[in-house]
Parts: structure tokens; C-alpha cells; sequence
């Protein structure tokens, strides 16, 4: 597909400091249950430069989906910062957020999630025309990444008639439809079977690698991070290398 390459809005890979797609300061998030305190992340501290892929893996209730949701803008920290294409977020409206959302992050969780009324490839439109795009570009692009995807052939279908791989890879498909600098992916493979979810992984592996965004997967599935970049892990609410 020749317009993989601007799929992502800057393709370059490399550790500059201007490089960095996304960056998290000092990023701290807390949950009240009950009278307790839950302290989740104590001062998250991470670089995702472009073009790179980072595994996220932790045990269940360490924090992976609150750091994503705050990487994305879905939540708000109580301290520290998100930096996304250069943006510091951590003081803007809730619009502006949406606005940063909407142009630099593409979400997949385990789940699709997909509108079960829309074909496939109005899935991959509709994110596309609510960003403002023209209906004959969103089409084209729809058609271009489900083509990537190898789902040319499933392009009318509706989730409901589509695999449980086939539905994650529209769900990829629509996370990336808008050209996000960051890719973020809550556990995409946890419901599928081994080899579906070996076949998802390296579909959106290669995604990732050909259009030059940069992504994060939270995943359980350790063969499966490895072919990643670098793989990460939550240890006392702090992240990690691993
Ligand atoms: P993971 O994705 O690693 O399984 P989560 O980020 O979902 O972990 O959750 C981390 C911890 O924070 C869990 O103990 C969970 O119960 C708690 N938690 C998550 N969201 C909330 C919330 N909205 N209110 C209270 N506790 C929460």
C-alpha cells in the first residue's frame, strides 16, 4: 500500500529528543476505594520515541490499563505530565485533550468494539469523517488499510460476520485511520486464540513498522513482546525496563 507511509505524520526512527511521540513526567495515579488509598502509578517516568514498539507487561491490577488511559488522554493524572507530538497535556481543557486525542492517539482494546449496525469498512470511515475528512478520501483510505490488513475481501461485512481476528483487525484498522503518532493497545490478542493472536500481533506489528508510528501493547503474552522493541513492566507503580 503506498500511502502506508503517511499513515503516521512523522516516520522517522530515532532517540533524538525531538523524536519523542509521547513522553509521561513524573506520572502519578491514585484510586480511592472506600476509605483506602490505592497509589496505582507513583511517578511514571517514560520515552516512546517515533517508529518504536514498546510491550507493556505486568500482572493483573498493576496499572497497565490506567497508563494507557492516561497516555491517551482518557483520564487525568493527579501529578505529573503527558507530552504528546511535543504537546504538554497535563494542564489542557478537557477539549483541547479531545482535540490532541482525536489527532495523535489511535486506541485498540481487548475488546473490539467496533458499531455492530456498520460495515467494516464504515468502521474505518466513520472515526475519519468526525476528524473532518472528506467521504471519498475516508473511503479510500478505509479500503486501503482493510486491503493492508488482508481484509479486502471483508469489507461490506458487518463485526457480527467477521472472526474474532478478523474483527481485532478492523479494530486496528480503525485505531490507525486517522494517522495517530501513537498506537495504544490494551491487551488486542487476550481474547483471541494462540495462533489468531500470533496472526493479529504481527499484522499490527507490521503496521506499525511500515506507516512509523510508535506503539504501546499491554499484553500478557511474553513470546509474543518479545518481537517488540523493548518490552516494559509496572513494578511498585514505577515503570520499568525489562
Ligand atoms: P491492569 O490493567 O494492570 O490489570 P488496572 O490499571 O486496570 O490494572 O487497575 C490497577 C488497579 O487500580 C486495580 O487494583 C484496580 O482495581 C484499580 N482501579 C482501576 N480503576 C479504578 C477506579 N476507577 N476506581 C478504583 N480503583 C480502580
Amino acid at each position: 500500500m503506498n500511502e502506508l507511509s503517511q499513515i503516521a505524520k512523522n516516520n522517522s526512527v530515532s532517540g533524538n529528543a525531538e523524536n519523542l511521540a509521547m513522553q509521561m513526567i513524573g506520572v502519578k495515579r491514585r484510586y480511592q476505594q472506600g476509605e483506602e488509598t490505592l497509589d496505582i502509578l507513583n511517578g511514571v517516568d517514560f520515552k516512546l520515541y517515533r517508529g518504536e514498539t514498546v510491550a507493556l507487561i505486568a500482572p493483573s491490577g498493576a496499572g497497565k490499563s490506567t497508563l494507557l488511559h492516561l497516555a491517551g488522554l482518557l483520564e487525568r493524572a493527579d501529578e505529573g505530565d503527558i507530552i504528546i507530538d511535543g504537546t504538554s497535556c497535563g494542564e489542557l481543557s478537557d477539549e483541547r485533550r479531545t482535540e490532541v486525542r482525536g489527532d495523535s492517539i489511535g486506541f485498540v482494546y481487548q475488546f473490539h468494539h467496533l458499531l455492530p449496525e456498520f460495515t467494516a469498512a464504515e468502521n474505518v470511515v466513520i472515526p475519519q469523517l468526525i476528524n473532518g475528512l472528506d467521504k471519498s478520501e475516508a473511503e479510500q483510505r478505509a479500503v486501503e488499510l482493510l486491503g493492508y490488513l488482508k481484509l479486502g475481501h471483508r469489507i461490506t461485512h458487518r463485526p457480527s460476520e467477521l472472526s474474532g481476528g478478523e474483527q481485532q483487525r478492523v479494530a486496528i484498522a480503525r485505531a490507525v485511520a486517522n494517522a495517530p503518532s501513537v498506537l495504544l493497545a490494551d491487551e488486542p490478542t487476550g481474547n483471541l486464540d494462540p495462533e489468531t493472536a500470533s496472526y493479529v500481533f504481527e499484522a499490527l506489528e507490521a503496521l506499525v513498522k511500515q506507516s512509523g508510528l510508535s506503539a504501546m501493547v499491554a499484553t500478557h503474552n511474553h513470546e509474543l513482546a518479545r518481537s517488540m522493541d523493548r518490552c516494559v513492566t509496572l513494578r511498585d507503580g514505577l515503570l520499568i525496563e525489562i
